[in-house]
């Protein structure tokens, strides 16, 4: 492959410009280097090896865990022109052989394979007579027993280092915390590696948090407020959950389907791949959705129930626009659901992971009730900070409102005294609002002084208060031991009345406070229909392929062409995304749909 690393980026992918760290990262591998690259999802890591491999002899061999992966990277690099295949057990034996035979006749830049393939000894043997490129270990924190991901097949890989010294090996994953970082390092054999770790911010998606009130209701506004082709998932905690809102979606209209663990796998595959292809506008899920799928175009991503942790909730929320053109994340936070979400934490495990599960969770109710920026709370938990606020969060755009709460917090710091600093917030709530609990009478609860002095509030709203001020460090909340109340020392001068406090009022009012974002990165005006027309086309185009849309273009690109309307080849290959393949295969249907349609607005130049 002639010309450089830019010049490759530009006529095999038709992209304009390396993202933030690709170009350094590349080069590193170019030379020979190992790499550990940490990146955000949709940052772009696939390029990250796909350059190399075009740029070194031999076959870039890629390990992924997902099979379904496999097949949509391989489609894409494909459609790109790209010699690249995969080898893995979906493959019928005819196809296996036509695979293994490119690999041996050097008519491979890239071969995807899974862990156990690589690893098996025949495989390994049939390596030591190929030129090898690089090794790529995608999702590498499935390496290591910290990570959320552990997968028993990726600890073989730890021999690569020693079994191929001269061929670079890079390992990339979009979440690891630093203890798992410095585990794939290890076992990967990586000491020699550079390390590049970018940020983790995600700017072009919006984090929303609202009450949950009528979560069905809040769930349909939401979807009525955006464009009918935008595509996102769902995510509840049960599989019963997920049943259920399924059902009503698609009794309301709406094109949608249930995914879990609990279905068989033709059917977990045909929703994957309806919703892959944009024939599903909503799948509803519970977490074991996501892994397998690589679509850069869900606009967004639902939590219908509150997540066990931030690490799951950045993970799930980081599926939305990975294209990146706006996005948008939203979580129906309720108070019963901490309660749910205690409850099976506390049913499970040994009592030290427990402990850890429940600061966890904590640390996840912390950002759902946080006043301040999302996103500086959400990277704040990742040890990176932000400068300033993010202005595209709901507490950005649309500042809680603070009423003066002194007098609810004396009564809820005295209420916690009263019941002996012994009990943690369900209990205090009962008695704050005069509860006629079987275990409160019981106790003798209902003889306390601060008894009863709460009904005028809800339990959320109590709630609301007394995690303000657990965050606000009036009150601590022992985790380790059914997350029991405690005042601190600063409860005092508030309790005296020497103090004053503001609260963030709950807020109660349905979705659609945030207005759909321009769907244009940049901002770039573009012609709706138009869109649309080039979207049907792509959509034909892809089902005649036999691939999902977003292998021949992304959104992103279809939307500057419906800006910048090119007419002729060389103008569309300025779009980005419209490589030199794709220009040859597709350039003559998109120019012709570009050249008769209205005919109004003179083609602009970028
Ligand atoms: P990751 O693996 O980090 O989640 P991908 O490699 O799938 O991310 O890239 C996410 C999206 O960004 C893809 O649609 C990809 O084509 C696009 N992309 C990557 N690098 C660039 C670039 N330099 N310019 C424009 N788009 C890019
Ligand atoms: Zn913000």
């Amino acid at each position: 492959m002639p010309g450089t690393p830019l010049e490759t980026l530009r006529t095999v992918f038709g992209y304009h410009a390396f993202r933030p760290h690709q170009e350094e990262i590349i080069a590193g591998v170019i030379r020979g280097e190992d790499s550990f690259v940490l990146m955000p999802t949709g940052g772009g890591k696939s390029l990250c090896y796909q350059i190399p491999a075009l740029h070194r002899p031999g076959v870039a061999l890629v390990v992924s865990p997902l099979i379904s992966l496999m097949k949509d990277q391989v489609d894409a690099l494909q459609a790109n022109g790209v010699r690249a295949e995969f080898y893995n057990s979906s493959l019928a034996e005819r196809e296996a052989q036509r695979v293994l035979a490119r690999l041996h006749q050097g008519d491979l830049d890239l071969l995807y394979v899974a862990p156990e393939r690589l690893m098996g000894e025949s495989f390994l043997e049939r390596l030591k007579d190929i030129p090898i490129s690089l090794f790529a270990i995608d999702e590498a924190h499935c390496v290591s027993q910290w990570g959320h991901d552990f997968r028993p097949d990726y600890v073989q890989l730890g021999r690569l280092r020693e079994l191929f010294p001269r061929v670079p090996l890079l390992a990339l994953t979009a979440t690891a915390d630093s203890q798992t970082r410095t585990d794939i390092i290890r076992r990967l054999g990586l000491t020699q590696a550079t390390c590049h770790v970018t940020g983790f911010d995600r700017p072009n998606i919006r984090y929303t948090v609202v009450d949950k009130q009528k979560p069905f209701n809040q769930l349909l506004a939401f979807l009525a407020g955006r464009p009918p082709e935008d595509a996102g998932i769902v995510y509840a905690l049960s599989r019963k959950r997920v049943e259920e809102v399924a059902g009503r979606l698609v009794a309301a209209g709406i094109a949608a389907a249930p995914y879990h663990a609990g279905l068989g796998d033709g059917e977990r595959s045909r929703v994957q791949e309806a919703f892959q292809r944009d024939e599903l506008r909503v799948v509803v899920a519970t977490v074991a959705f996501g892994m397998g799928i690589d679509k850069p175009n869900v606009r967004f991503v639902v939590h219908y129930d509150i997540p066990k942790n931030i690490e799951s909730y950045y993970q799930e929320t980081g599926r939305a626009g990975r294209d990146g053109l706006p996005a948008e994340a939203l979580l129906l936070f309720g108070y019963g659901d901490i309660v749910v979400a205690r409850g099976l934490i506390e049913n499970g495990g040994n009592p030290e992971q427990n402990r850890i599960e429940l600061q966890k969770l904590n640390a996840m109710v912390g950002f759902a009730e946080a006043v301040t920026c999302r996103r500086r709370v959400l990277l704040g938990y990742f040890s990176e900070s932000l400068g300033e606020d993010c202005g595209n969060c709901d507490v950005c755009l649309d500042p809680p409102e603070r009423f003066d709460a002194t007098e609810e917090a004396q009564k809820a710091l005295s209420c916690v005294y009263r019941v002996g600093q012994r009990f943690g917030m369900g209990h205090v709530i009962d008695v704050l609002r005069g509860s006629r609990s079987q275990r409160l009478l019981q106790l003798g609860h209902d003889r306390l002084s601060t008894y009863g002095i709460g009904r005028e509030l809800s339990s959320e709203v109590w709630g609301g208060v007394l995690r303000q001020l657990v965050h606000l460090g009036y009150l601590e909340q022992d985790l380790a031991s059914y997350g029991v109340l405690k005042l601190t020392a600063a409860a005092r001068p508030l309790l005296r009345g020497e103090e004053r406090l503001h609260l963030a009022r709950p807020r109660e009012k349905p979705v659609t406070p945030v207005k759909p974002p321009r769907r244009a990165a940049g901002n770039i005006a573009y012609d709706e229909g138009l869109f649309q027309s080039l979207r049907s086309l792509r959509k034909e185009l892809a089902d005649t392929a036999g691939v999902p849309p977003f292998v021949i273009f992304g959104d992103a690109t279809l939307i500057e062409m419906a800006a910048f309307r090119p007419t002729d080849a060389e103008s569309l290959l300025r779009i980005n995304g419209v490589g030199n393949h794709k220009l040859g295969r597709y350039g003559g249907a998109f120019l012709e749909v570009l050249r008769g349609y209205g005919g109004a607005m003179p083609g602009r130049e970028r």
